[in-house]
């Protein structure tokens, strides 16, 4: 086996995963488990699959795959930290091109801080603003754009991208000189199927350096407890003849020794897991529903874990998947070993509640523990409510 960037064997095998081929489907028929093969390079300190996505995969997913509507509301605070680290590393009057905005959010917080030359693409894409240029495309190398570009955004964008070198040269192409390139990848260690690549902050340095870039800033990469997203701002240079290594030695080996001993532990915690196999016993006991707010890859990671240790408790409960986007209202979730689950829209569901014990919070994010925890304080008339927030190692910082 080879490390399909550098094309060298020192590759790490970790622990096989499944993921819901389509998150909160409507339709039983489409959705599947996918078998997830993590791989880890410890040359250039990159993660990837064992085996790429076909492409019939890769158009149902595509198809269906839409984010959270920061716009209306559902995990805004999680753009804060990339929105003002490109506030540090532009200035109003560059030409600004977001690949994959989706709805638009990042452009319309510097259109709100005065920037006025901005364009995204994105296939779903959704920006109410007529001010801000949208191109209803995936940006590809085939892609015209008018003039030279001063800064590229991709915000969680390049973990998705199959060909990086290729998609860097396209970008230093179109970029005017000095221009650069602002990055917000996932944590290494957050697993799940869209991505082809998990990147170390060590890696973005042969990235740099074999396209031409140079690192100049590079906000939150190294956390010793929790690993969280984060963001590098790189430079178009004309040649790497005298190219700076942005990491010092020191530091690299730190990150490197944290980075492998972090993707090789657990999820969770075992003693959590218990807990949480005890209050759904409980629930079904006193014939509870046991409601989990988050309909997303983390709901299937504590499902996973818990099928674990009980195979058959989920096939024995009344499970109920809240989601705060009401369009997701009746869908299905797809959890483990292909156990189908109702999700409701939350605000809707616990209007009606008169008898909720607890609520498990299905997300990892700091933000969106924050925002549910102060939308059951707000619905919370009717009833006393127990929230059990799941301890992990992933997670997205509080602002
Ligand atoms: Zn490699």
């Amino acid at each position: 086996m080879i490390c399909p960037y550098c094309k060298k064997n020192n590759i790490d095998i970790l622990q096989t995963r499944y993921e819901s081929l389509i998150y909160r489907s409507s339709f039983f028929k489409n959705n599947k488990l996918v078998k997830i093969q993590p791989l880890f390079c410890r040359d250039c300190c990159l993660g990837f699959n064992e085996t790429n996505l076909n492409e019939a995969i890769k158009e149902e997913l595509f198809k269906e795959f839409t984010s959270v509507e920061a716009n209306a509301g559902i995990g805004s605070s999680n753009y804060t930290s990339f929105i003002n680290f490109i506030l540090k590393n532009t200035k109003q009057d560059f030409n600004i091109v977001d690949i994959g905005c989706y709805d638009g959010f990042v452009l319309e917080n510097l259109y709100k801080n005065g920037y006025r030359d901005l364009s995204g693409y994105d296939p779903n894409i959704n920006i109410k603003n007529k001010e801000i240029k949208a191109y209803k495309e995936l940006f590809t190398k085939d892609t015209c754009l008018t003039k030279k570009v001063d800064a590229f955004l991709l915000g969680n964008i390049l973990e998705v991208i199959p060909s990086i070198d290729d998609f860097m040269q396209v970008l230093h192409k179109n970029l005017n000189q000095n221009g650069k390139v602002l990055i917000e990848v996932p944590s290494i260690s957050s697993i799940n199927l869209v991505q082809a690549w998990r990147f170390s902050p060590i890696f973005f340095e042969k990235l740099a350096l074999n396209n031409l870039f140079k690192i100049v800033d590079v906000d939150n990469a190294f956390c010793k407890d929790k690993f969280y997203n984060y963001r590098l701002a790189l430079e178009k240079i004309e040649s790497n003849v005298y190219y700076e290594e942005y990491f010092n030695k020191e530091e690299v080996d730190a990150i490197y020794q944290n980075t492998l001993l972090h993707i090789n532990s657990e999820d969770f915690d075992v003693n959590f897991i218990n807990t949480l196999i005890t209050l759904i016993q409980s629930n079904n006991e006193n014939k509870r529903d046991t409601i989990i707010w988050g309909g997303g890859i983390f709901t299937f990671r504590i499902l996973e874990a818990i099928m674990h240790k009980d195979m058959s408790l989920l096939k024995d409960s009344n499970i109920v998947i809240l989601d705060s986007d009401k369009s997701k209202d009746g869908a299905y979730f797809l959890a483990p070993h292909n156990v189908f689950l109702k999700t409701r829209y939350a605000y809707d569901f616990l209007k009606e509640c008169h008898t909720i014990a607890n609520i498990i919070l299905g997300v990892s994010s700091d933000n969106f523990i924050k925002e549910i925890k102060a939308s059951i304080k707000d619905l919370n008339n009717n009833f006393n409510v127990e929230v059990f927030e799941i301890l992990t190692k992933y997670g997205v910082e509080e602002i």
